[in-house]
């Protein structure tokens, strides 16, 4: 007994039995949503036959794919557009603080940093006990200096006056070194914070759009697998009476 083809499709217009298509209410609701938008007039009851389903699911794919794809290049475009700005180029400190240093400021350097150390303590103790020593004492007869020492203090006064501007100059060239040093980590913080984003952007894109995207046509690649196999199964049973009746006409 023939099957009645009952069913009109919705793009064709042709009729076909309801084992020859699909429902629009059956099918993922990114597909059904791009079907209505592209047929005003299809409905959710709306029957679409087989073959005008894979075309729509193939068009379907292809806008997913240049979707995907063009967003894609846009946010690579955007993260080259920044990675290239001049303004994210890294200056090497040592390069531009130390590189560039007179003699006058390498000695002022020196001088901050033998200032600062124990060795300069410990010198200077040295030469205060023999001063006052050999002033006190009268060692090997000689006493330039007697007590209270105003000579030391002179010359006190005077070391005094004159490494405490030679500290400022070494602390003023510490505070450029700072400077640049801060500038620096401000860049390359914002450097990194723009490729964080982007990257984020990428993460978010992937995670929320691509992978639904890829899901879906798997989803997709499964049904016109499934119908593939049903129409194997239907041409089956549609050619065993032949089949039969070739096999049993030789007995006859
Ligand atoms: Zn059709």
């Amino acid at each position: 007994m023939a099957i009645k083809k009952n069913q009109i499709c919705a793009i064709c217009g042709n009729r076909f039995t309801l084992t020859e298509g699909l429902f629009l209410r059956d099918l993922s609701d990114l597909l059904k949503e791009q079907v209505l938008k592209t047929n005003s007039y299809a409905k959710d009851s709306s029957f679409i036959c087989l073959k005008d389903m894979q075309r729509l699911r193939i068009d379907h794919m292809q806008t997913i794919i240049d979707q995907d794809l063009n967003i894609d290049h846009e946010m690579s475009d955007h993260l080259k557009k920044e990675l290239a700005k001049d303004t994210y180029v890294i200056t090497n400190i040592n390069d531009t603080v130390y590189g560039k240093r007179t003699r006058g400021q390498k000695l002022a350097d020196a001088v901050a940093k033998f200032g600062g150390s124990w060795g300069f303590i410990i010198t200077f103790v040295i030469i205060l006990v023999g001063w006052m020593a050999l002033n006190v004492l009268h060692l090997f007869g000689i006493h330039f200096d007697p007590y209270p020492f105003i000579l030391l203090n002179l010359f006190l006064s005077c070391v005094a006056a004159i490494q405490a501007p030679i500290i400022m100059m070494s602390q003023n060239r510490a505070a450029d070194r700072d400077r640049f040093d801060s500038e620096n980590d401000y860049k390359t913080n914002k450097k990194s914070e723009m490729e964080i984003r982007i990257l984020h952007q990428k993460l978010d894109q992937l995670i929320e759009v691509q992978w639904p995207h890829i899901l879906d046509i798997q989803k997709m690649q499964i049904e016109v697998l499934s119908e593939i196999e049903n129409e194997i199964q239907s041409l089956k049973i549609d050619n065993e009476p032949k089949r039969e009746r070739n096999t049993r006409h030789p007995n006859k």
